[in-house]
């Protein structure tokens, strides 16, 4: 019988692709993920804390937790055509008891090993039976082990609603991956998932009982946030789809955090020779999705080119300053909030910090705005101070690198 730290070495692999918290630090090898396929026989042979699936990981409120991610079984009946667990791929598929999971993750915890925990699951004898396991783990941990730190618990396609509820009432975060932007694009990543049905409905559930429900049924009194993720670049879809629907899900559902994670073949999948997707496509979405959540952008401000595609040699937000500031700077003594932040270099603390000087006076020049913490490379060539280009003013020069000594 296998070692419970086996098992979770053996599922190490299965979770490198799903992103969990906010700004997950990935450990260095993480950085070589494109192009890396998972071996078909993935199980390490010696175990060590190393090849456990613990990640540093950033929780929502800012605090830092080393995050045991795993799954209660890598055995699943959907066959995804991206996807490592998908039935029938050849690989040793290993399987947790819910106790035996809570017990093996409470060990790793009183250890000081990990604090908080993700957890997701194969779709082993229904999305319902799955989701039930999941949910007695989460019981287990909270109700007889007394785990009061963070837990991400995994909804699944096809859980009911009272079961997303109960999930809600158990832990910090809860998540489904849509994985694609529309059911056509979902067709060609997983023929046997219903996009509507059983991916959005249980976020627009998520989000009619954080509306409808008292709070104090929450764990700890509130209600979790909620996130999903999308495979980027193995269905044919567009960025302008994949930010069209992220739009909509943090301005109607509420999404604290959408993910994009890069589609990377797997040996053994029907898109095994499918390239895997250059990281700046990943990380422009992650861009352009920031300023939709946080910046005050509507999609159409985004420099979409005519195909839908976002351009990858420059950040979004300087891509669309350059179309939209460059002959029309923008006074930072007179700018409003929403002005402020589309300004690159100028972030939700800088906006506030630049609002509460000019309380106490006019912005006269770029040290002022440098000492409240404003990038003056990347705003001066958008900007006026006191009605003059910061470039006419000595320092900018110094702020750029251009002055010698
Ligand atoms: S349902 Fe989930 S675990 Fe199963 S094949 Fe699809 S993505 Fe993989």
């Amino acid at each position: 019988m296998m070692d419970p730290l086996e098992k979770l070495a053996c599922l190490a692999e299965n979770m490198r692709v799903e992103p969990a918290e906010e700004s997950l630090l990935p450990r260095p090898e993480e950085k070589l993920l494109p192009g890396r396929p998972p071996q078909a026989a993935a199980c390490p042979a010696g175990i060590s804390l190393e090849n456990l699936p613990i990640y540093r990981a950033v929780a929502p409120g800012g605090r830092r937790v080393p995050l045991l991610k795993t799954l209660l079984t890598s055995a699943c009946e959907r066959d995804c055509y991206y996807c490592a667990c998908r039935a029938g791929r050849d690989f040793r598929r290993v399987a947790f008891q819910p106790e035996e999971l809570a017990r093996t993750f409470m060990a790793l915890h009183r250890s000081r090993r990990v604090d908080g925990l993700f957890l997701s699951s194969g779709l082993a004898g229904g999305g319902i039976r799955a989701q039930d396991r999941l949910i007695a783990a989460a019981e287990i941990l909270r109700e007889k082990m007394g785990f009061a730190g963070y837990l991400h618990l995994k909804l699944m396609p096809g859980a009911e609603r009272a079961q997303v509820e109960r999930a809600m009432q158990l832990a910090d975060r809860v998540s489904i991956n849509l994985e694609a932007p529309n059911t056509a694009r979902l067709g060609s990543l997983a023929p046997h998932k219903t996009f509507l049905e059983e991916l959005v409905r249980p976020l627009e559930w998520v989000e009619a009982i954080r509306q409808n429900e008292p709070e104090g049924a929450g764990w700890k009194g509130r209600w979790p946030s909620s996130t999903t993720q999308f495979v980027v670049g193995a269905a044919g879809e567009t960025d302008l789809e994949l930010l069209g629907v992220t739009q909509v899900l943090y301005r109607r559902l509420h999404l604290a955090r959408v993910y994009y994670s890069g589609f990377s073949p797997v040996e053994g999948t029907p898109l095994e020779n499918l390239p895997a997707v250059d990281p700046w496509r990943q990380s422009r979405l992650y861009q352009a999705s920031f300023l939709l959540r946080d910046y005050g952008f509507d999609l159409e401000d985004l420099p979409f080119d005519p195909g839908g595609s976002l351009p990858l040699d420059a950040d979004p937000k300087l891509a669309w300053a350059r179309q939209n500031l460059a002959g029309s700077p923008v006074e930072i003594n007179r700018a409003e909030r929403r002005e402020l932040l589309k300004l690159p270099g100028i972030g939700p603390k800088g906006a506030e910090a630049i609002l509460n000087a000019r309380a106490r006076g006019r912005i006269t020049g770029v040290e002022a705005l440098r000492a409240i913490g404003v990038s003056v490379r990347r705003a001066a060539p958008f900007v006026l101070i006191d009605g003059r280009r910061p470039a006419a003013q000595g320092d900018f020069f110094a702020d750029i690198g251009l002055r010698g000594g």
